[in-house]
């Protein structure tokens, strides 16, 4: 969606009247289009890892220059920091150093990133100091980026390489512009799993996917993306909004289905859609949701346990009902909120439905991985819709307050964006978790 300020403090005699006023400038984010460079310059690649040469044999297999020391002026579009090895926090001194003097030259919405090891209560001491520490560090090089750039990690369970599939798939999606509004955050892999796809600019041919909620929103972003990505794409949502339903399924060349999800035969009214009219399912997006807020004090049955029946009790159920029909490698991503984590004034309802999301995904991971799929979730924070386009200019600015470093809000294909990337096998080592799309807000960070 085109934001005013953000096309005013960008273009010529306002960009230099904000400049002069010191208005804050926000950046224009670099985003994906199918096509373009991975990354906006050359790799650095820093750090002592015995991986190091395999993932610059990688790197340059993708096409792109990749340097292992920093030399003469060029800009770079991205700093990836190979901490995997380290066993004590005096050892972060050499890359860290070497990453900080190459900062500067990072290009407008470059990219740094580390691989690390998770913190465990059975490493020695200095070792999970260390890989705490990353942490750390990482998220707070997130706090000093300007001009849209961003920071995050890669953290690989034990016996994971950097080379896994789905380290990867992590390390792509972060250094494109797939990832813009993700910053500061972590991405686990937890196995070996996964496969690349052959063709990157359509990571998601040949599967069928659905898409609840999606007539409009976040959900109608969701069904375009994956329709974008190769997917065959069926929209659901409720009987009244089968007008702007259909129009989303003609959009993305889909199959629209009208379906309330608390209905206690949901899931198998997807399953068979999907079967019937597609002849598989291999994706399920459980984007529907509402919002009923009020003080806990001022809150009411209808409020509370609609949210909960739509938000997660709907869910729960849908997923018993794929896991009865063991459907092959299924992947699902649910939609939870930073609400969800940080808790919000107003949202008691919401955030117990959404906090609910990320406990459950972590809960049925096993289950999924069984029939040889997985499951994940997106908590997006403020994200840019019409709702949040009616909001006044100066309440939208304090908002924005809260991603001090990006200094706006995402938009619903940024969140689309994190979902098609969970949604694809080259993500199946990664189970169980919830990525945060947020823009690194403050709130619950
Ligand atoms: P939205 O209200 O614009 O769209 C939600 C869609 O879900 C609507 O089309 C609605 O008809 C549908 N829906 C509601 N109840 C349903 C039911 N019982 N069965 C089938 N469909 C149903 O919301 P949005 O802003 O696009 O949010 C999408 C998801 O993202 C939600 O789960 C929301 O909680 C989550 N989220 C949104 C934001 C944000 O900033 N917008 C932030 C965090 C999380």
């Amino acid at each position: 969606m085109a934001d005013k300020y953000l096309e005013l403090v960008n273009s010529g005699f306002t960009k230099k009247l904000a400049k002069s006023l010191g208005a804050p400038r926000p950046a224009i984010l670099r985003r994906y289009a199918p096509g373009a460079p991975l990354v906006p310059g050359p790799l650095l690649l820093l750090g002592n890892s015995s991986a190091a040469q395999e993932l610059a044999d990688t790197l340059l297999g993708w096409g792109l220059d990749v340097r292992r020391h920093a030399s003469g002026e060029t800009t770079l579009g991205g700093i990836i920091l190979l901490l995997d090895e380290l066993a004590a926090p005096a050892e972060l001194s050499e890359p860290m150093l070497a990453a900080g003097a190459a900062l500067r030259r990072l290009a407008p919405g470059g990219r740094v990133l580390s691989f690390s090891r998770p913190a465990l209560a059975t490493d020695a001491p200095a070792v999970a100091a260390v890989r705490q520490g990353i942490d750390g560090t990482v998220r707070s090089i997130g706090r000093e980026m300007r001009g849209g750039a961003t920071a995050n990690g890669i953290v690989l369970a034990e016996g994971v390489s950097v080379t896994a599939p789905s380290a990867l798939a992590a390390l792509r999606f972060l250094l494109s512009g797939r990832s813009a509004y993700v910053d500061g955050q972590f991405i686990t892999v937890d196995s070996a799993d996964g496969t690349l796809p052959e063709d990157f600019d359509k990571p998601l041919a040949g599967k069928v996917a659905v898409v609840t909620g999606a007539a409009r929103g976040i959900g109608a972003a969701i069904a375009e993306t994956l329709h974008r990505d190769g997917a065959t794409v069926v929209v659901v949502d409720v009987p009244a909004a089968g007008d702007a339903l259909a129009k989303v399924a003609n959009r993305v060349s889909g199959t629209a289905l009208q379906l309330d999800v608390t209905r206690s035969d949901a899931g198998e009214k997807i399953i068979e859609h999907a079967r019937s009219r597609h002849g598989a399912l291999d994706i399920v997006i459980h984007n529907a949701g509402i919002t009923r807020d009020k003080l806990l004090a001022n809150m009411d049955a209808a409020r509370w346990d609609s949210v909960i029946a739509v938000n997660i009790t709907s869910q729960l159920a849908m997923n018993e009902a794929f896991l009865a029909a063991k459907l092959p490698g299924l992947r699902i991503v649910s939609l939870a909120s930073t609400s969800g984590i940080a808790g919000n004034r107003g949202q008691t309802n919401y955030a117990a439905s959404k906090g609910g999301v990320i406990g459950m995904v972590a809960a049925s991971a096993h289950a999924f991985a069984a029939n040889g799929g997985g499951i994940n979730a997106v908590a997006p924070g403020f994200i840019e819709t019409d709702m949040t386009a009616k909001i006044p200019l100066a309440t939208r600015a304090v908002a924005r307050m809260l991603m001090p470093s990006l200094m706006q809000g995402g938009l619903p294909l940024d969140v689309a964006e994190a979902i098609g990337f969970l949604a694809s096998d080259a993500a199946a080592g990664i189970n169980g978790r919830t990525l945060r799309v947020c823009g690194q807000s403050l709130v619950g960070a």
